[in-house]
């Protein structure tokens, strides 16, 4: 049996303050806390204060309250919907709260809760949609907690966007029926391309979507979002994406993208595992492009979740050309790449004055061929070197490399789920790199930074690889292990 749900002591409602005369009584720090709070609305705050600090008066100057600047007296309250006892001192603010009562005004009276009659909320403010959240007793540290998370969640535009909203209501009542039709209307607005428009800064856009959306019966197109998950910490990911995986109606994503951040979805959202993962069934790339046009087609906010960045050996490519081709609409929204997390975990400068300045991004599978690529001469030339899916072809890079001219000595560093708890870090040369393919120990992804600039890290929480160098080479020989 679910436990019945407590009953709340004060219940928020939202007071019309518009052109509404507030009072605040006090000069100092609690009645400018109030003075902001209110401030937010377009309530004509009248402020009390015979001798208000310097930081309250400059308030005063910059928004245009009015001060009445005099020993309070009752008579200052006539004609304001609500008052704040906020002197900072006890007896005039209990002769605030009696007054107010006896005029029939509600009444706040700061640290005082047992003299109130209402508790203002911490605020997330998108005006025209404001959030108020109250704990009662539970504190303020709690609500900041809660209004800063809230706030992360909700788009800027949320505000501009509702504001569109309001605009297009008479219209929508009288064009569309009660019921589906305006239902449908309303979730393809707040989910649809009006709200894409708005996001991006574009109101004209998001204005214009909207019109077309009360103009056509057509069902809505759905929208892929092609959205890096970071390195699998999941507080790497942007709020970007977080915010557009609570909207997502679907979520398709790859092996490496952890549970956890899959699970920060909508409750109801769909899941659709189509990496590798041990022992269930991986998408071919037309699949996964196929099933993407698909779930469009269908009208669905899609995230396609890759891990790290998108655009970096994620494939994003083909599926975007695919989404192109059948006309679905798609964005790209950036994550931390593998190379940065692993940088960042050794404290390793990807770019050094004097050393190196510029970076390479690499497979190491281009290596096979009998010509050098471009980057091994750029490595040569001091790039830094990031390989990627690097742990099988680990000899080959090394060896290529060597061969191609550059030292045996040259730094390297190896991270193995680079940004999660479990990382695991290590430190050698060029000549280290190949006991790497042996190393059944590393079921993790793995990510090898190579070049001059590795010199530069934090070698204090590494491993060095030569350790494994020998039985590695023999192992690995034996085994033939693939990452
Ligand atoms: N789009 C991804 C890369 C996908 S390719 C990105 O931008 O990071 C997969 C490879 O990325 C892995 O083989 C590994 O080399 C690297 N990788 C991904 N996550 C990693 C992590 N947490 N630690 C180390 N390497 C990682």
């Amino acid at each position: 049996m679910p436990l019945a749900t407590p009953k709340l002591n004060a219940f928020p409602v939202f007071l019309r303050v518009e052109g509404e005369a507030v009072a605040i009584v006090g000069g100092g720090e609690q009645a400018l806390a109030k003075a902001r709070l209110l401030g937010q609305s377009s309530a004509v705050l009248r402020i009390i204060a015979d001798a208000p600090e310097a930081e309250l008066l400059s308030f005063i100057t910059a928004t245009g309250a009015t001060h009445i600047a005099a020993a309070y007296h009752a008579a200052h309250l006539e004609g304001v919907v609500m008052v704040f006892a906020a002197s900072g001192d006890e007896a005039l603010d209990l002769r605030v709260v009696a007054d107010a009562r006896r005029l029939g005004i509600p009444v706040n009276a700061v640290d005082r809760p047992e003299l109130c009659d209402f508790f203002t909320p911490a605020l997330v403010n998108r005006a025209p949609v404001a959030i108020a959240i109250g704990t009662e007793g539970a504190g303020p540290v709690l609500a900041q907690m809660l209004r800063t998370r809230i706030d992360r969640m909700l788009s800027p535009s949320l505000g501009p966007l509702a504001a569109l909203a309001a605009s297009f209501r008479g219209t929508a009542e009288k064009l569309l029926p009660k019921g589906n039709a305006r239902r449908r209307f309303w979730s393809d607005f707040f989910g649809g391309a009006p709200a894409r428009a708005m996001e991006v800064g574009e109101p004209a856009r998001a204005h214009d979507a909207a019109v077309g959306l009360l103009a056509s019966n057509a069902p809505v197109s759905g929208h892929i979002a092609l959205v890096g998950a970071g390195p699998g910490a999941e507080d790497l990911l942007t709020l970007r994406a977080h915010r557009l995986l609570m909207e997502a109606d679907v979520i398709v994503y790859d092996a490496l993208v952890p549970e956890a951040i899959v699970a920060m979805g909508r409750r109801d959202a769909e899941r659709l595992p189509v990496g590798k993962r041990k022992g269930c069934h991986t998408k071919s790339q037309a699949e996964i492009n196929a099933l993407l046009i698909e779930l469009g087609r269908d009208g669905k906010r899609v995230v396609r979740l890759k891990s790290g960045d998108p655009l970096v050996f994620g494939r994003a490519g083909e599926e975007m050309a695919a989404l192109r081709d059948a006309g679905i609409a798609y964005e790209v929204v950036p994550g931390v790449t593998a190379a940065f997390a692993a940088a960042a975990d050794f404290e390793l400068p990807l770019t050094l004055r004097g050393v190196s300045s510029s970076m390479v991004f690499t497979t190491g599978h281009d290596l096979k061929g009998n010509s050098l690529p471009d980057w091994a001469k750029l490595a040569i030339s001091g790039a830094t070197v990031a390989v990627y899916m690097g742990r099988s072809v680990a000899a080959e890079v090394a060896g290529r490399l060597i061969e191609a001219g550059l030292s045996p000595d040259t730094a390297v560093a190896v991270v193995e789920n680079a940004s999660l708890a479990q990382r695991r870090r290590f430190h050698g040369t060029l000549a280290d790199l190949p006991s790497l393919e042996a190393r059944a120990d590393l079921s993790g992804p793995v990510m090898t930074i190579i070049g001059d600039a590795v010199a530069g890290a934090n070698f204090e929480r590494s491993e060095p690889l030569a350790v494994h160098r020998h039985e590695g080479a023999a192992q690995a020989a034996a085994e033939g292990v693939e990452q």
